[in-house]
């Protein structure tokens, strides 16, 4: 047997696993559809914040590049746009970062190289070609993104209450904002028309401002996601600017005309995702399991930023499973899903309950504008998707959950 796991893609999931495996001595060989040289040199593939949870298992693996105290930030900015501007900001109690995935992903490749990993680049594989490695593996790992073997994996229909994209998503790289102070993640509402996230990246020519629009379809900023910028760059930045001033005000008055821009057209990415959940394992034709990782198992929109420390999450915990198991039967691939579950679940709850906020959520945020302790806590919160279900899973939870707080405030006064 040539060795032992067998992962398909190299994201942050198939990574984070692979990287975690090496350390532990568990032979492993990683398929991947790039090299690192062609991911550095291609288009943006997102923007991606890491939360302090999945910098600590980056730290832990020897793979933290870009110092957090350095590259970081430390707190979402909340902006939300109408007759009252209303501006709040939420601390973390330590820092995340956004590093474009384009040096990343190609960095991690090469540690996990150096270190001995068996790295082979190959064409997508099918279904196929899956069952096929899957004789020389004791166990296949699926981190291919939402790339297409997913559909082994079929749909929870349980768990994914929805059958299309709702947002449209236009994220790019721009010169001409000035950070807010402190330097964080700006979160930026347009009421019926989505939100803005404003993100301090650091990218190929240093740092800049990623900002990714979340047009609600049917929106007045839904274009953004549509216009083709190859044809027309510098019309893309009037266009952008044009929505910044009458949807998100309060990134507007940061920008400097003059030098606002798109870094270029390779750094622009546009789409749309469908957020689903999948079966966490599938049993090949050859007799051997192969389990999801990633977005191969749950995509969630990027709204609340959670896809990749999830991935990540998911990894991690497969990669302890495997250190403490020998065989990776279904009994295996089982303790895996009960054991990612709520961390992983809690994700897509949260983020699918974010995109369409009923009133008690409305009411959580208002209460965060006028408490800055509670917005901290959510902001912390970040990292514990599930506690944000705890609280805001259903209107009972945070109408209790906001009784309870003020109870305790009036107590402490009293
Ligand atoms: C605009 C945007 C912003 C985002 N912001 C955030 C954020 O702030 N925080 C956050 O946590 N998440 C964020 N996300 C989500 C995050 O990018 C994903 O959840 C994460 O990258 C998924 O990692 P992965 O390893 O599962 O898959 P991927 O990163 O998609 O990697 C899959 C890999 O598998 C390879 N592959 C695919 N198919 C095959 C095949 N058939 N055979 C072999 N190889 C294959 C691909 O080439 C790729 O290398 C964002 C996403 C977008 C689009």
């Amino acid at each position: 047997m040539e060795s032992s796991i067998g992962i398909v893609g190299s994201g942050v999931s198939g990574l984070h696993l692979g990287l975690f495996l090496l350390a532990n001595d568990v032979p492993v060989t990683m398929y991947a559809q790039n090299e690192p040289e062609e991911i550095r040199r291609g288009r943006l593939l997102n923007t991606v914040g890491h939360h302090h949870h999945t910098l600590e298992r980056e730290r832990s693996l020897g793979v933290h590049h870009w110092d957090a105290a350095e590259y970081g930030y430390v707190c979402h900015h909340h902006f939300i746009a109408g007759d009252q501007e209303v501006r709040f900001r939420g601390d973390f109690t330590h820092p995340s970062s956004v590093i474009d995935y384009r040096l990343y992903l190609p960095r991690l490749m090469e540690d996990f190289q150096e270190r001995g990993g068996k790295l082979v680049v190959v064409d997508a594989l099918g279904v196929e070609e899956v069952n096929r490695l899957s004789s020389r593996h004791d166990l296949v790992v699926a981190a291919v993104g939402r790339g297409g073997i997913g559909d082994l994996f079929p749909r929870r229909d349980d768990k994914s209450p929805y059958d299309r994209p709702q947002r449209q998503l236009s994220a790019g790289i721009y010169n001409g904002i000035t950070y807010s102070e402190p330097k964080g993640v700006n979160i930026h509402f347009s009421p019926g028309h989505g939100e803005l996230l404003e993100l301090p990246i650091y990218s190929h020519d240093g740092f800049a401002t990623a900002l990714l629009f979340e047009a609600i379809p049917g929106g007045d900023v839904e274009e953004l996601a549509r216009v083709q910028v190859d044809e027309d760059p510098t019309a893309y930045d009037r266009l952008v600017l044009e929505k910044l001033r009458r949807h998100f005000p309060m990134a507007f008055e940061r920008v400097d005309s003059t030098e606002f821009g798109l870094w270029s057209p390779r750094d622009l990415l546009q789409g749309a995702l469908t957020p689903i959940v999948r079966r966490d394992y599938a049993r090949l034709d050859s007799g051997r399991h192969a389990l999801a990782v990633g977005d191969c198992h749950v995509v969630v929109d990027p709204v609340m930023g959670q896809g990749a420390n999830s991935a990540s999450y998911s990894a991690w915990t497969i990669g302890e499973a495997i250190v403490a198991d020998h065989v990776y039967d279904e009994r295996f691939c089982e303790r895996v899903a009960r054991r990612r579950e709520e961390f992983v679940i809690s994700v897509s709850e949260w983020t699918n309950l974010m995109l369409n906020p009923p009133p008690h959520v409305l009411e959580f945020i208002g209460a965060m504008a006028s408490d800055k302790a509670l917005c901290d806590e959510f902001t912390t919160n970040f990292n514990h998707p599930d506690k944000q279900v705890d609280v805001l899973g259903t209107a009972e939870r945070t109408r209790t959950f906001l009784e309870m707080r003020q109870a305790a405030a009036v107590g402490n006064r009293g």
